[in-house]
């Protein structure tokens, strides 16, 4: 199922599904294309950067028997027979506050002889709150090393042995990432 189009030098477009995102294919030119990552591949197509239900998406992929799709456990290196459901907090909602812009503190100054030094203004929300549940493959023997570990960077190398998590983590390096208790 080819999703996305990226055009090439040549004027030809180079068709891809979302899994080849961040990768380079090749046009039948023969020219070596970039395919962006999935966020801009899908901000070109006039989406929304991840799809707003990724949970569903990744559910979809689950049930599909698409995951967890690493096939060596990221602990012992042996083959996946248990899984571990990790919760990727994606982004989270934040509250700015603009500052106030330099005319009006003029204006302000002119008319008050006050300077203003805190920030004011109308709060303005960024990013908004993303997060996935994620079932990751691992063999048994490495459940109790899962069970208690809380190290972002373990349980990122964890989640990058799979190609489609890795995507995942390289859209949002600063995710948040634990295991769920089961
Ligand atoms: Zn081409």
């Amino acid at each position: 199922m080819s999703e996305y189009h990226v055009p090439c030098e040549c004027g030809m477009t180079v068709a891809v599904e979302v899994s080849k995102a961040g990768t380079t294919q090749t046009c039948v030119c023969g020219k070596a294309v970039q395919i962006p990552l999935m966020s801009a591949l899908r901000r070109a197509a006039g989406q929304t950067p991840m799809p707003l239900n990724a949970l569903e998406h990744f559910r979809l992929l689950s049930k599909e028997g698409r995951l967890p799709d690493n096939v060596s456990c990221p602990i012992t290196g042996a083959p996946v027979n248990d899984t571990v459901w990790v919760h990727v907090q994606c982004e989270r909602e934040e509250v700015r506050y603009g500052r106030i812009k330099l005319w009006q503190h003029l204006l302000l100054f002119l008319f008050t002889r006050v300077i203003l030094f805190y920030r004011s203004g109308r709060p303005e929300v960024y990013g908004r709150d993303t997060a996935v549940e994620v079932p990751l493959g691992i063999n048994h023997a490495a459940r109790s090393s899962f069970a208690t570990a809380r190290g972002q960077r373990f349980l990122k190398e964890a989640l990058n042995c799979s190609p489609t998590y890795s995507q995942l983590l390289r859209e949002y390096p600063d995710a948040e990432v634990w295991v769920i208790d089961d």
